[in-house]
């Protein structure tokens, strides 16, 4: 397999020691992000091939706080397209998610469509493996190839909280440019000796060690608040944060959102090996107001079991994806768990590949779970559907639509 190194300085570096980083609010996605935008020189880009990467990694339609709004993408393009260089806008969704699906949802289809811009499906070629020479966590990852045919890379994430990473933004959105299912692999590593941190956040700081955004837009038109990054509740901002500096713009989200970045682990431990600057001390942020515009993100809750104190969640390293689909589950079906289980019992559920046991009458959930298949009730799949968990339990005809596209990545669709 082919080794590849990746990384190169932004063109738009103005000062590293202390980046520049630009908010605009207050007049709607697209004229926000053009504003935003005009506090750099784009003009580095004549004659070079830029990769949009938004995150439309998940089915779900603009303003849901999901996904990227479809103008802060037209915003972005339409900036580089004056300034010279050839746009194209990819994309490499969660397991189970087909890539055009998710941008059509998002509207991006059609404001690509109004450019003539290529949407590219990033999974569809063989990956190309990097190496990850300073990697505590990984020594190596699957990158999709399309990123490697263009010069510069901007990242355009939507502003999210997450129950697994604390917040998703700039760096965590490059998550998005690993190959298929290889991003799973991020939530299924070991402890790394040494460590307080989970070996996924550690493993995300890796990443940024050679896969960092030329340039970073992050999309506060409408975030998500709560139990991010599909599950949580649209959160109206009305502001777009521009950076080149792709930790310093996560700070200043950060700090839009309510949060400090040295408390997210991943940003925190990249920050630390010097590929970014997150003290807001070294931040130059215009306006001088920009402030103003912050507005508390509700965090997720540390604990799942918290919001369902009805069921016992068993959770061992499971990822994102199995706990997407368990949130739907319950959030929709919850309460029909007791048709089929004692009011007064409490079900256990059980999610993620690190059980040595399980209880006796345990709901298994995802293939991580099937040698406990005997104990219980074992649904399967990676992840498996949330309607299908109810077909489970209740003993009726399964809706074996293995092949469409699963519950996890449809989780804004909340009743
Ligand atoms: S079964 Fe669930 S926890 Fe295991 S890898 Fe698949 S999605 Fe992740």
């Amino acid at each position: 397999m082919e080794q590849k190194r990746l990384l190169t300085e932004s063109p738009f570096l103005d000062d590293a020691r202390r980046p520049g980083v630009c908010v605009a609010g207050g007049q709607g996605a697209y004229m926000n992000t053009s504003e935003a935008l005009r506090s750099l020189d784009l003009s580095p880009a004549k004659g070079k091939r830029v990769l949009l990467k938004p995150n439309a990694g998940r089915i779900a339609p603009m303003g849901s706080g999901v996904v990227t709004n479809p103008m802060v993408v037209a915003a972005v393009a339409d900036a580089f397209i004056k300034a010279g260089a050839v746009v194209a806008i990819g994309e490499s969704p969660i397991a189970g998610v087909q890539t055009h699906e998710a941008f059509d949802a998002a509207g991006i289809t059609e404001i690509a469509r109004e450019r003539n811009l290529p949407l590219i499906d990033m999974d569809a070629r063989k990956f190309v493996v990097v190496g990850v020479p300073e990697g505590k966590a990984i020594t190596r990852l699957k990158l999709c190839p399309d990123v490697l045919d263009h010069d510069i890379l901007v990242s355009i994430p939507v502003m999210k909280m997450h129950m697994h990473t604390g917040v998703t933004l700039a760096i965590k959105n490059m998550k998005g440019c690993l190959w298929r299912r290889s991003k799973v692999d991020l939530h299924m590593l070991p402890p790394v000796e040494g460590y307080e941190e989970k070996s996924l956040d550690i493993a995300i700081s890796d990443m940024a060690g050679v896969l960092r955004p030329h340039l970073s837009v992050i999309d506060g038109t409408v975030g998500m608040e709560g139990l991010g990054p599909s599950a949580g509740s649209a959160k109206p901002l009305d502001v777009v944060v521009v950076g080149v500096d792709a930790f310093a713009a996560d700070a200043v989200a950060c700090r839009l959102m309510g949060i400090d970045a040295g408390d997210v682990p991943h940003l925190r431990l990249g920050a630390e090996r010097g590929y970014g600057v997150l003290d807001m001390a070294h931040i130059a942020v215009t306006p001088e107001n920009w402030l103003a515009r912050a507005s508390p993100f509700a965090k997720p809750p540390s604990d799942l079991a918290l919001e369902f104190p009805r069921v016992k969640i068993l959770d061992r390293q499971s990822c994102s994806a199995c706990q997407s689909t368990l949130l739907l589950f319950l959030r929709r079906y919850g309460d029909k768990l007791f048709d089929y289980f004692p009011e007064e019992s409490r079900p256990c559920m059980a999610l993620g590949k690190g059980h040595d046991e399980v209880p006796v009458g345990t709901i298994c959930l995802g293939n991580c779970t099937a040698r406990h298949r005997e104990k219980g009730i074992f649904i399967p799949g990676c992840p498996p559907v949330a309607s299908e968990i109810l077909h489970a339990i209740s003993g009726t005809d399964q809706n074996d639509d293995r092949d469409a596209h699963s519950d996890a990545g449809r989780a804004w669709d909340k009743e």
